[in-house]
């Protein structure tokens, strides 16, 4: 096994368990001294073994929504020296906060999947994301830094700008998004380009793909692919590893998962500005047990689709309320809409009035501008708009 920790990552059965029940018991400790709505919640209930874990309180969004900004927080803000805004139900901003403890292990499981996918100290690795804001792009800063790897961050670029820098960097790694290696791979295939040509050996995507994508990836840019997994509210990726068999084992010295009514359940074992306590993720997953051949001994999360409704426009998730906000902040769009997803852009149909149809083109044109750009200053997503009449 090619591991950044071996020993835990390969740690099973009565000691695993051990560790578990122990961090498990010092989060409750911390819970109930520090986070009212937990000290509420959780009354006398006491964990005296694993099995214990299924009769505590669930956290879902939207208790984080209700506690926010830092009611959820487990530590005062002169502990806390970083803040995220996550995505949460209905496209309402979250916060997240980590100590410096919480970063360094956030390093540390970013780390564990860089190494798994082979990178070392001697690769050059591209990180690319659209926004630095991002958090993929800044756990896995962390955790090639602490692998020793040299790092290239870059935002936004034009494709071929990218390619260059790739090539002249000798970048051998690259960690983005699924639909920038696709990108990437479409842009090497229009060109006519070998990408044998580029030094790319491994790419790392943002989050977990199906076979047949991850197939195009890795022969368009000739590259081993590795998928990372995690999760906003917690942490993003770290949560598991996957391994050169394929498999997303989860960290299980850092988590409990657990599938409650289908849905990927996860509490923090180790996190200390924002611990979680059985948190909801609205992700349906099945976990398996597996004696792996890596040798990693962490359960295999097989994660499947959001289940609240969630939708990705170019790699920016978002929700259908949003949408519906931002029309209705402009007041001469129509309602309702019609929502078409595309991969890089949503195409909305806008009922407006026979008469506005007839009469006001130029008044029309107007709009559709004034929506795209604000498509794209809010939510960051390109729109197509078009006008239908309404039913007769
Ligand atoms: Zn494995």
């Amino acid at each position: 096994m090619t591991a950044f920790e071996p020993q835990l990552e390969a740690m099973r059965g009565e000691a695993l368990r051990q560790v578990q029940l122990e961090r498990l018991q010092a989060l409750l400790a911390r819970l109930r001294r520090n986070v009212r709505r937990s000290r509420d919640l959780l009354g006398a209930a006491r964990v005296e073994s694993l099995s214990d874990l299924k009769a505590l309180p669930m956290t879902t969004p939207e208790d984080l929504v209700e506690a926010f900004p830092y009611g959820m927080f487990a530590l005062p803000l002169r502990e806390v020296v970083r803040l995220h805004s996550t995505l949460g139900p209905e496209g309402r901003r979250l916060v997240v906060g980590h100590t410096r403890n919480d970063l360094r292990h956030w390093g540390r499981l970013a780390a564990r999947q860089l190494i798994a996918a082979g990178v070392t100290a001697s690769d050059v690795i591209q990180i690319r994301f659209d926004s630095g804001a991002f958090t993929p792009s800044l756990g896995f800063l962390l955790g090639a830094e602490m692998i020793g790897a040299s790092v290239i961050p870059e935002d936004s670029l034009h494709v071929d700008d990218q390619l260059e820098i790739m090539g002249n960097y000798r970048a051998t790694v690259l960690i983005t998004t699924p639909s920038n290696a696709r990108a990437l791979a479409a842009a090497l295939a229009a060109n006519d380009r070998d990408p044998q040509s580029l030094p790319l050996r491994t790419l790392v995507l943002s989050r977990p793909v199906g076979p047949a994508e991850r197939e195009a990836l890795a022969s368009g840019l000739m590259a081993a692919v590795r998928c990372s997994f995690g999760i906003g509210e917690v942490v993003d990726p770290g949560i598991a590893v996957e391994c050169e068999c394929g498999r997303l084992h989860a960290h299980e010295d850092h988590f409990l998962v657990e599938v409650d009514n289908g849905e990927l359940v996860v509490t923090t074992l180790t996190r200390e500005a924002m611990p979680l306590l059985r948190f909801r993720t609205r992700i349906a997953a099945r976990l398996e047990e597996h004696r792996c051949d890596c040798g990693r001994a962490g359960v295999t999360i097989l994660p499947e689709a959001r289940l609240d409704g969630r939708l990705r426009v170019n790699e920016v998730p978002l929700y259908r309320h949003q949408i519906a906000a931002v029309l209705d902040r402009t007041p001469a769009a129509g309602r309702p809409f019609r929502l078409e997803i595309e991969e890089r852009r949503i195409v909305l149909d806008l009922e407006v009035s026979a008469e506005v149809f007839r009469d006001e083109m130029r008044v029309l044109a107007d709009l559709r501008n004034d929506l795209r750009s604000e498509f794209l200053n809010r939510l960051g997503v390109e729109a197509e708009v078009r006008y239908v009449s309404p039913p007769a």
